[in-house]
This record gives structure tokens, sequence and C-alpha cells, in this order.
């Protein structure tokens, strides 16, 4: 039997199930990757991300050859004529069987649906396995048979379901004879647009493996003390593996445990805490496959629907460049926009910063983060826009909005972060740092802030009172 394994988020070979199993089963294998450039803009995906996914699909290609297996690169003009290459391809090569690992967004769903009609035609078979996540989406369900769309309870089901045999790592097996085929990128064509450090984020398993081995070994312990303060760095900074499944959540969970006696909420609570992470984006993968709406451009509280956002391009250029006037905010906007990657807490500052007291559209912030974030994964993203923005499940009350002024004071009291990411402000003092006096924008070229703190909050609560008045809640 001939198979093929086609990669998607899954760039790797530890862990995973797909390839193992298309291993297991077939005389001979190859591996596909199928690109779109068209798609890739039409879902935002940031020119750095496209770069890291080249970056690592040549490893990726090199690590297969250790095991005899060609990795071939398909051009396609977006998923709508997928199905159609993809089924051309395996035909032409006389494949059998295609094996790929979930990805559970709508559109994907769609073109896997569609995959597997195109196939059936030429009676080629198709296998799918689960390798994001440690529970198939949807299948946690609450008390009443329902999918879960609050964290707290599905975590608690998460854990009492859990088996340490679940975290069984798919094993790598090798080829016997390699294909008469070579393996071929010639398709990838990358045009470099952005002027990010992508330096900072070398391709490949075994960085991945190493970035990991090298947070839990030196940092996890500390990461419930030290994970909420950007100068500190006591994150692991893989969420750029994970996006790509450069490395799995199996994996990562594994390691964590083997370092805490196996134990998942008690023990060491860093370590615990990490694990609650990955849990979390577990999490937002369920409620991305149970309600496709999400994925739709659509908030998970419906009477968010008639919210009156704001539209101002001034204000909008002010947030792109990280000029709001307000330094906490802006260090985080230029974090991403010079490492591609922005400290977790800063993107709840920032996201909530944007939809309260801006008053501005979420899914223009969550685009915005899209196309700059090298770690974009739409359901995260989606996710922690709509808890910011109060339009998401289980999100923060519409009326608990963040001060900037005192998460920079609580969470950046000497203003290290900002001064590294704003040297405009490098040589004010502790005192004026978290909101500079007005005196100052005149003598630094730092600007004046866009809006007053106060009043916008007091204008994002009344627009969400107006939203559920209109809606009868
Ligand atoms: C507005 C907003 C947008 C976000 N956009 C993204 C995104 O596009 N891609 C992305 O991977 N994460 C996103 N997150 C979640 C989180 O900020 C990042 O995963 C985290 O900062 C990555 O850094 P790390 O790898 O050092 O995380 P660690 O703290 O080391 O956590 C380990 C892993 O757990 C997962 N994780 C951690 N926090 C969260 C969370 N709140 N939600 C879901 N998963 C989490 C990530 O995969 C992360 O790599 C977003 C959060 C917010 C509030």
């Amino acid at each position: 039997m001939k198979g093929i394994v086609w990669f998607r988020s899954d760039l790797r070979i530890d862990d995973n199930p797909a390839l193992t199993a298309a291993l297991s089963s077939c005389d001979e294998v190859l591996a596909i990757y199928i690109f779109s450039q068209s798609q890739w803009e039409l879902h935002n995906e940031s020119n750095i991300k496209q770069e890291f996914i080249f970056n690592n699909l040549t490893q990726l290609k090199d690590s297969l050859a250790k095991l005899n297996i060609p990795l071939i690169a398909i051009n396609t003009d977006s998923y709508k004529t997928l199905p159609q290459d993809l089924s051309s391809f395996a035909a032409d090569q006389k494949i059998d069987h295609v094996f790929c690992n979930n990805e559970f967004g709508f559109n994907e769903t769609v073109r896997d649906q569609n995959s597997i009609e195109f196939l059936r035609k030429n009676n080629i078979q198709f296998s799918s396995f689960n390798d994001q996540v440690i529970y198939e989406p949807g299948f946690l369900k609450t008390g009443q048979g329902k999918p879960f769309s609050v964290f707290t309870p599905f975590k608690r089901r998460w854990v009492e379901n859990f088996d340490i045999n679940f975290l069984e790592l798919a094993k790598p097996l090798k080829q016997k004879k390699a294909p008469s085929i070579q393996s071929d990128l010639s398709v990838l064509k990358f045009v470099k647009t952005h002027s990010t450090n992508i330096d900072l984020w070398p391709a490949g398993e075994s960085v991945a493996l190493d970035k990991l081995a090298n947070f839990l070994h030196l940092k996890a312990q500390y990461y419930s003390e030290s994970r909420n303060s950007p100068i500190l760095d006591g994150t692991s900074r893989i969420s750029p593996y994970l996006a790509l499944g450069i490395l799995s959540p199996k994996r990562c969970i594994l390691e964590a445990l083997k370092l805490n006696n196996f134990e998942l909420t008690s023990g060491n609570k860093g370590i615990c805490m990490w694990i609650n992470e990955i849990v979390w984006r577990e999490f937002y993968r369920n409620i991305m496959h149970s309600f496709p709406k999400v994925s739709q451009n659509q908030p998970f509280q419906d009477y968010t629907k008639s919210i009156q956002w704001r539209h101002s391009g001034k204000e909008f250029e002010a947030f792109y460049a990280g000029k709001t006037g307000f330094p906490i905010v802006d260090a985080g906007i230029r974090q991403m926009l010079s490492e591609g990657w922005m400290h977790n807490r800063l993107r709840m500052v920032v996201a909530m910063f944007f939809t309260k007291n801006m008053l501005h559209d979420w899914r223009l912030g969550e685009k915005f983060f899209m196309q700059h974030l090298i770690d974009g994964d739409f359901s995260s993203n989606n996710g922690g826009w709509q808890w910011s923005s109060s339009t998401g499940t289980d999100s923060a009350p519409y009326f608990r909005i963040f001060n900037p002024i005192t998460q920079s004071q609580n969470f950046d009291p000497n203003g290290e972060f900002i001064k590294k990411f704003i040297p405009e402000l490098k040589d004010v003092s502790i005192a004026q740092i978290h909101q500079p006096k007005d005196d100052l924008f005149s003598s630094t070229n730092y600007p004046a802030p866009i809006l007053n703190l106060k009043e916008s909050r007091l204008r994002a609560i009344q627009a969400f009172k107006d939203a559920r008045e209109e809606s009868g809640i």
C-alpha cells in the first residue's frame, strides 16, 4: 500500500500520529505540504510566520530524508482548489491512503470534507488523527451533555478523565525503502516584507525541544511568580513552535509531568500552572470546534453584536504604531512589532485598551495581532481577543476594565520593560514612567495620551449596557 502524509500544523517527526500510522500501514510513504499564498493572506498570516513556516519546512525535509521519506510542496490557489489538486497529485502517484492530523477551524473542516469527497472518487482513503489536544474536541461534556463554555469546569473534567496512558507518544518509524520521487520544495516562494527579528526564532524540532527542556528545568518552577512580569522572561516562549506543530502539546505535558512526579494538580505550583495554560489552548480549540460561529467573525456572546464600536482613523494609527501615549500599551505593541511575539500579560492589557478604552471592534485588533505575530494561532488569538473584549466565552466581565497605569505599576514596577521598548522614555524617572506628566511630551518624542482613561472607561461600560438593554438582558 502507498500512502501520503499531508503535513499541515504538525511540522514535526516527534509524536506525529499521522506519520506513525502511515509508516506502520504502508509499504511506501510520501510527505506533502500544500501551500496557498492567497489562503494565507485571507487568514491574515503574518509575513514573519510565513518565513518561519518555510524555514521549518526545510528542516522537516531534512529530518524526513533521514527516514527515507521525500517531502513535496504543492501549490494551490485556495482551499477551494486544494481538494482537486490534492486528489490529482495522489492519483498521479497511485496513492491508496492519505493520512493527516486534525485542524479544527471552520474553513479547514470544510476543506477536509471536500478533500475526502474528491479522494473517494479516486478510491483513495483518508484518515485523520488528533495531535493538538488530549481529548478529541467535543468529547468532554457538561453534566447536561453540552459542550463546555467555561474554562474552570472544563479543566476539572479534563483532570478527572485524565489517564497517563493518554500521553503515550506516537513513535517515529523509518521507511524501509526510499520512494523514487525526490523531495521538492521549489514551489515555496517567500517574499520578505517584515522587519521583525526572526533570529530570535530558530527553526526546527531540536531547537523547540531544547527550548522546552530549558524552560522546564530552569524556569518552570518559578512560573507562578514570574509569568506576569514581561521583563523577567519567565514564560517558555514556545508558542510559535506549538502554533506550527513543531512541538506536540502531549510532549510538553509529558516532559512537565516528569518533573512533577506525574502530578497534574499538586506538587510544584509553577509546573501545574504551566500545564494549565496548555489546557487553555485545548479549551479554545474546543470552543472553535463546538461553536463554529467564532470562526466566522461572530462573537460568542450574541448580545455584543449590537455594541456600537467607535471608528477613529487617528486612534488606529497611534495604536498600530505603539504611540498611544500609554507606555505599557505602547511597549507591548512595540515588542510585537520588533520580536513578532508579545508577553501574555501585555496581550491582555493591549487588547483591553483597544476594545474598551478605545472602544474599537475586537475583530480589527484580532486581525492586527494575526498580521504581526509569529505565533498567530486562530483559536488562541480569537479566544484572547474575545476574552479581553468581553464578547467571548468565559470572558472578563464587561465592567471589569484593566487600568493600564495600574497594570504597568504592578507588572513592570521599575519601568524596565517600558524603557527597553520605548527609548524615548529611557531617562524618565520611575515616578513618571507609568504615566508621563504633560510637560514631558514637549521634551521627548513620546506622544501625549490619545484618550482620557476615566471617561473612556465609562463610555465602554455604557456601550455594553446599551447593547444589553437592546437585547433585553
Ligand atoms: C489578546 C490575546 C491574543 C493572543 N493570541 C495568541 C496567538 O495568536 N497565539 C498563541 O499561541 N497564543 C495567543 N495568546 C495566548 C498567550 O498570550 C500566548 O500563548 C503566550 O503569551 C505565549 O507565550 P509562551 O509560549 O511563553 O507561553 P507560556 O506561558 O509558556 O505557556 C505555554 C503555552 O501555553 C499556551 N498558552 C498560554 N497562555 C495561553 C492562553 N491565554 N490561551 C491559550 N493558550 C495559552 C501557549 O501555547 C503557550 O505557548 C493570546 C492571548 C491574548 C490575551
